[in-house]
């Protein structure tokens, strides 16, 4: 059976909080090796890196899992906490 993660991912609904991040970015240099790991780790694919070279991130689509919180939030990760309330991801099977 062959699963199709990113239409899975389409299934839910997102309600962003346009005004207050819930995860940011450490605004000076960041440590490609620590990005690097969020590219690879992060299961809704919001880390990458640009063919500049640069990084891009959005946390529109956070599933908050907290996985970047734990891989690196004592190295490039400035905040992360759980969205206010009613806002954030909701979950829906199909
Ligand atoms: S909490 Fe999970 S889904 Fe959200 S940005 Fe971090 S790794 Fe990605």
């Amino acid at each position: 059976m062959k699963v199709n993660v990113e239409e899975k991912l389409g299934v839910n609904k997102f309600y962003v909080d346009e005004e207050n991040p819930h995860i940011v970015l450490k605004k000076d240099s960041i440590d490609m090796k620590e990005f690097k790991k969020l590219v690879i780790a992060c299961p809704a694919g919001l880390y990458s890196i640009n063919e500049d070279g640069s990084v891009r991130f959005d946390y529109a689509g956070c599933l908050e899992c907290g996985t970047c919180r734990v891989l690196c939030h004592d190295t490039i990760l400035e905040k992360w906490e759980f969205p206010r309330g009613t806002l954030g991801v909701e979950y829906r099977y199909g």
